[in-house]
């Protein structure tokens, strides 16, 4: 299922550009457009899920999917050995702006275990 006016969804369909590093059947991993670390990597479900909530209840499979990409892209952006972050917005409250599901990859950099 896709939505036609999601920005990810729209990803997805190649009508919006983005650097692409890694896609597989059902999930893609693209660069972010602002990044805030380093390595600043966007995982995706392809399938329309606004949030990671909704997409593990309603597909755990895909969720673990996504995971298994987001440990791929860490590997092949030689973070997964010095360490990395994962992050999953979800709800406006806590900064999600961007409604399908997404995981930010981030690491190249010293973080302290702070949450906010
Ligand atoms: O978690 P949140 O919903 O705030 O994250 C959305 C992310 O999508 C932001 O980090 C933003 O920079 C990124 N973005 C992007 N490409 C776009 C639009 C937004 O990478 N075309």
């Amino acid at each position: 299922m896709t939505e036609p006016d999601c920005l990810f969804c729209r990803i997805v369909a190649g009508e919006i550009p983005a650097i692409v590093v890694r896609e597989t059947p059902n999930t893609m991993a693209f660069r972010d457009i602002a990044p805030k670390a380093p390595t600043h990597v966007l995982v995706i479900p392809k399938e329309h899920y606004a949030d990671v909530a909704s997409l593990a209840t309603d597909d755990p499979a895909l969720a673990g999917e996504v995971l298994a990409t987001v440990a791929d892209v860490a590997a092949a952006e030689g973070i997964l050995g010095d360490g990395f972050r994962v992050i999953f917005n979800t709800g406006a409250l806590v900064g999600q702006t961007v409604f399908h599901a997404h995981a930010h990859v981030l690491g190249g950099v010293a973080m302290d275990g702070e949450l906010t």
